[in-house]
C-alpha cells in the first residue's frame, strides 16, 4: 500500500508535470474540460476493482449490489437530464458508443450518410480507416462553399440519391446548431434511422442552451468529457424501446466486456452536477466567451491580418478561426499560441488549400476556461491575446505574462497537491 510516489516515481512525475501544465496554461482545446474534484474521486476509486458484465439486476458476476446502485443512478440522471426514456451508460468512450450505435441500427454493407470529416464530421461517421468506413458504405454531405453552413436541401438531395440506412447529424468542428427536426423529416422521407452524435454540445443541451436532439432522433450518442465536463467516456440515449434493447446488447456483449464501474460512478456524479444552476451558469459563460472570441477575430485589425472566423461567429462553445488568408498557417498559429501559453488545435477548414498536417484553421473552445471560472472580462482578455498573437502584433513575452496573470488569478484544483 505504498503511495504512487514511492512505487513509481517516474509516473508520479508525469502526473505532477501534467497538473503543472494544466495549471500554468490556458486550455482552449474545444473537446477538453476539467473534471471537478468529486469526479476525480469517484473515478480514482475501488470501483475499478469490480467486474460487472451485464446490466443492473442482471449481472454475470456476484457482488454487484453496490455498483448496481451507481449504474442505476447514472442511467436515471442521464434520462432526466436529457428527457430520454432509455439510457446506456456503459460505453468506455464516444467512439465505442458510436460503434455500438451503428451495429445496433445498421448491417455491414448498409449506407450511412454523415457530415464529411474534412468539413467537421467525426472519424466514427465514416472515415475510411475507421470501423465505420470499413464496415459501411459511406455517403456524406458537406458545408456550403460560400456560407460554410450545412445546407438542409443538400442533405435531402444526398439522402434521396444514396437512400442511406442511417443519417448522422453531429460534428466535431462546426460552430452552429443543426436543424434536428428537418433531419428527422428527411430521415422519415427516405426510411432512414436518424442518429445524432451530440458528443461536443451535450453540456449545452443539458443546460437548455442548445436544441435537444432527443425528441427528434431515433438514437443519440455522446461523450461525457467535453462540454459536460465529466469523466472520459460515452453514453447512449433513445426513446424507442426496440432500439434500446438492441443498443444494450450491442454495447454488451456486442462491443465490450466488463463495464468500467469507477467511470460509471463518476458519470453519475457528473450528471448530478449537470442538473445544477452552477452548471448552467458555466455553460452560459462558455457560450458568451466563444462569442467574445469570435468578435475579436473578426475586427478590422484581424481581417487586415488575414484572420477571420468561419460562418462569421458561433452559436456553440467553439470558434473556427479561418487562416486561409493569413501569413500564419494552422500549424504556425497553433505553435504561436503555445508559445504564449494557450493550448488549441489546428484544424482543416472545409475546402482547405493546405495539407491536413498543416491546415488553414484553428478550433478554439471555451469550456475548460469557463470551468476554471472565467467570465466575460477574462474571456475578453484571452480573446485579445489570441487576436494579437494571430495578427503577430505583440511581443510573445508580453502576451505570455498576460496569460500567466490569468492562470494565477484562477487557480486550478486549489489545495490539491497530488494527482
Ligand atoms: N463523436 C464526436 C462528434 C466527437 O467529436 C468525438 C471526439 O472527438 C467522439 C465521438 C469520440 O469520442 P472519444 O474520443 O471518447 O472516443
Amino acid at each position: 500500500n505504498e503511495p504512487l510516489e514511492a512505487v513509481d516515481p517516474e509516473i508520479a512525475e508525469v502526473l505532477r508535470n501534467e497538473l503543472g501544465r494544466q495549471r500554468g496554461t490556458l486550455e482552449m482545446i474545444a473537446s477538453e474540460n476539467f473534471v471537478p474534484r468529486a469526479v476525480l474521486e469517484a473515478q480514482g476509486s475501488v470501483l475499478t476493482n469490480k467486474y460487472a458484465e451485464g446490466y443492473p439486476g442482471r449481472r454475470y458476476y456476484g457482488g454487484c449490489e453496490f455498483v448496481d446502485v451507481a449504474e442505476d443512478l447514472a442511467r436515471e440522471r442521464a434520462k432526466a437530464l436529457f428527457g430520454a426514456r432509455y439510457a446506456n451508460v456503459q460505453p468506455h468512450s464516444g467512439a465505442s458508443a458510436n460503434a455500438a450505435v451503428l451495429s445496433a441500427i445498421a448491417e455491414p454493407g448498409d449506407t450511412i450518410l454523415g457530415l464529411e470529416l474534412a468539413h467537421g464530421g467525426h472519424l466514427t461517421h465514416g472515415m475510411p480507416l475507421n470501423f465505420s468506413g470499413k464496415l459501411y458504405r459511406v455517403a456524406s454531405y458537406g458545408v456550403d462553399p460560400e456560407t460554410f453552413l450545412v445546407d438542409m436541401d443538400v442533405v435531402r438531395q444526398q439522402a434521396l440519391e444514396h437512400r442511406p440506412k442511417v443519417i448522422i447529424a453531429g460534428w466535431s468542428a462546426y460552430p452552429r446548431t443543426l436543424d434536428f427536426a428537418r433531419f428527422r423529416e428527411i430521415a422519415d422521407e427516405v426510411g432512414a434511422t436518424l442518429w445524432v452524435d451530440m458528443a461536443h454540445f451535450a453540456g449545452l443541451v443539458a443546460a437548455g442552451l442548445h436544441p435537444n436532439p432527443v425528441p427528434h432522433a431515433h438514437v443519440v450518442s455522446s461523450t461525457v468529457h467535453k462540454t459536460i465536463g465529466g469523466p472520459r467516456s460515452g453514453f447512449i440515449l433513445t426513446n424507442d424501446a426496440e432500439i434500446s434493447k438492441r443498443i444494450n446488447s450491442n454495447v454488451f456483449p456486442g462491443q465490450q466486456g466488463g463495464p468500467l464501474m469507477h467511470v460509471i460512478a463518476a458519470k453519475a456524479t457528473a450528471f448530478k452536477l449537470a442538473a445544477s444552476e452552477e452548471f448552467k451558469d458555466r455553460q452560459i459563460r462558455t457560450l458568451s466567451g466563444a462569442k467574445l472570441l469570435a468578435s475579436s477575430l473578426t475586427t478590422e485589425a484581424s481581417r487586415d491580418a488575414g484572420v477571420d472566423v468561419l460562418t462569421g461567429g458561433t452559436d456553440v462553445h467553439l470558434v473556427l478561426a479561418d487562416l486561409r488568408n493569413s501569413q500564419l498557417d494552422g500549424k504556425q498559429a497553433e505553435d504561436a499560441l503555445h508559445a504564449v501559453g494557450i493550448t488549441v488545435n489546428r484544424n482543416s477548414v472545409p475546402f482547405d488549400p493546405r495539407p491536413p498536417m498543416i491546415t488553414s484553421g484553428l478550433r478554439i473552445g471555451t469550456p475548460a476556461l469557463a470551468t476554471r471560472g472565467f467570465g466575460d472580462a477574462e474571456f475578453a482578455e484571452v480573446a485579445e491575446i489570441i487576436a494579437l498573437t494571430l495578427q503577430q502584433a505583440a511581443d510573445t513575452e508580453a502576451l505570455r505574462a498576460r496569460v500567466n496573470a490569468l492562470a494565477e488569478a484562477f487557480p486550478l484544483y486549489p489545495g490539491l497537491e497530488e494527482w
